[in-house]
C-alpha cells in the first residue's frame, strides 16, 4: 500500500492546493469526465479545499447512468425470453427502465445472474449449452476489450449459445457533444484515467486544439486529482492550451495498441443513444458483420415498446453537467441509494450517488 499512500500525502496535497491557489487569478470551471473522479472528488473533499476561483463540474462518466432507457428495456425484454440466461454486472440490477429493472425481472421469474467478468458469462454458456447466454455489454473503453476478448474466445471454441449485446460507449465523442452543445461553460476538461490508458493521450488532443481549453489526464487519488486541476490552472492561466498526462503511470500518449486491436478487430464504430445527450455520431461500439452470430440485436429482434423515463428525474441534465442533484426536487427527499429513482443514484459512480454519500446537502 506503501505505493498508493504516496498519492494520498497531505503534506502534498497541501502543497499543490498552495500551488493552485497563488496561481489561479479568475473563475474557471472544470469538468471531471469519470465518475470514478467524481467519488475521489467527494470522497476526499477536494471541491472545498479548492480555491473559489476554482469550481468542478461532473460529466457523464457513468456508464451504467448514460445507458439509454430504450436500451435498457431491450435488455429487459432479452431477459424476459423464455430460455434465456442475461449475464450482467451488478451495477446494472437495480437501474430502473421504462417498466421496471432487470432486479425486478428477477423476482418475476427471468434468468438474470450477476458476473464480475465476461469469463465469467463464457463459463455460464459453457455450463448451459442448450440455454441463450446473453451478456449485457455496458461500459465504455475500458470494458469493450475484455467483451472483445469473449467473443474472439466464444469463437475459438465454437459456443454457439453465446451472444452480446453491446450498449458500449466511447468517451471522447460524448466529451465533443458537450463542448458543442456549449450549455455549461467549462475552461478545461479533466480527462479520465482509466480509459485514457486503453485509448492513449493523444486522443484528448482534439480538446485545445479544437475548442481551445486544456485537458489533463488524472488518476483517482486525491494527488492525482490536484495535480490534474494544477496543470489546468497552469494552462488556462498561461493561455497555452494543451493535453497534460499527470497519469504517466499507467497512461501512454498511444494508450494500449493490444486492446484497441482487439477492439478493432471485433467492433466498429457506430452512433449510440446516450441519456442526457441523446444520439451521438461514432460514440458507440457494434459488433463487426464477421461476429455477427455473437450479436444478441440481431439474434433477438426485440421491440420493447415506447420508452418512458423516470417522472421528475433530471439525470439528464445531471449527466451534461446543466445541473447539480440538489437541483432535482427528487434528491434526498423522494430520491436516496434506498429507493433510487434514476441511475446517477444507483450506480456507485453516480453523480447523485457521490452527493448523497458524501454529504452535500442542498
Ligand atoms: Fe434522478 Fe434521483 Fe438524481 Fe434526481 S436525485 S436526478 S431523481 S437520480
Amino acid at each position: 500500500m506503501r505505493y498508493i499512500d504516496e498519492f494520498r500525502r497531505p503534506q502534498l496535497a497541501r502543497s499543490l492546493l498552495a500551488t493552485i491557489e497563488a496561481r489561479s487569478t479568475r473563475p474557471v470551471r472544470f469538468m471531471e469526465f469519470c465518475g470514478g473522479h467524481t467519488h475521489a472528488i467527494f470522497r476526499y473533499g477536494l471541491r472545498q479545499m479548492l480555491p473559489p476561483t476554482v469550481s468542478l463540474r461532473s460529466g457523464p462518466g457513468c456508464p451504467v447512468c448514460v445507458t439509454a432507457n430504450s436500451d435498457l428495456d431491450q435488455a429487459l425484454a432479452l431477459a424476459r425470453q423464455s430460455d434465456v440466461i442475461l449475464a450482467t454486472f451488478g451495477d446494472m440490477m437495480r437501474v430502473p427502465g421504462s417498466r421496471g429493472s432487470l432486479q425486478m425481472a428477477k423476482a418475476k421469474g427471468a434468468d438474470v445472474r450477476i458476473v464480475y467478468s465476461t469469463l465469467d458469462a463464457l463459463e455460464m454458456a459453457r455450463l448451459n449449452p442448450h440455454r441463450p447466454v446473453v451478456f449485457l455489454g455496458v461500459g465504455f473503453e475500458t470494458t469493450a476489450p475484455t467483451v472483445a476478448a469473449a467473443i474472439v474466445q466464444a469463437e475459438a471454441e465454437g459456443l454457439e449459445n453465446f451472444t452480446v449485446l453491446s450498449l458500449h460507449k466511447l468517451t471522447p465523442p460524448a466529451t465533443r457533444a458537450i463542448l458543442d452543445a456549449g450549455e455549461v461553460r467549462l475552461s478545461g476538461i479533466i480527462g479520465p484515467g482509466h480509459v485514457t490508458t486503453v485509448v492513449g493521450s493523444k486522443a484528448w488532443e482534439f480538446v485545445p486544439h479544437e475548442y481551445a481549453i486544456p485537458c489533463a489526464v488524472a488518476g483517482f487519488e486525491p494527488v492525482d486529482i490536484l495535480r490534474a486541476v494544477a496543470a489546468l490552472v497552469d494552462m488556462a492561466e498561461s493561455g497555452r492550451p494543451a493535453v497534460a498526462n499527470t497519469y504517466s503511470r499507467s497512461v501512454r500518449p498511444e494508450g494500449n495498441r493490444t486492446a484497441l486491436q482487439l477492439v478493432d478487430q471485433v467492433f466498429e464504430v457506430n452512433e449510440a443513444n446516450w441519456r442526457g445527450l441523446g444520439p451521438v455520431p461514432d460514440s458507440g461500439l457494434r459488433i463487426r458483420s464477421e461476429y455477427a452470430r455473437f450479436d444478441a440485436a440481431l439474434t433477438f429482434p426485440l421491440h420493447p415498446g415506447p420508452t418512458r423515463e423516470p417522472k421528475g428525474c433530471r439525470c439528464g441534465e445531471v449527466l451534461r453537467g446543466t445541473v447539480e442533484p440538489p437541483d432535482c426536487p427528487l434528491y434526498r427527499r423522494t430520491c436516496t441509494p434506498a429507493r433510487p429513482i434514476g441511475p446517477c443514484m444507483v450506480s456507485a459512480e453516480g453523480v447523485c450517488a457521490a452527493w448523497f454519500r458524501y454529504g452535500e446537502r442542498p
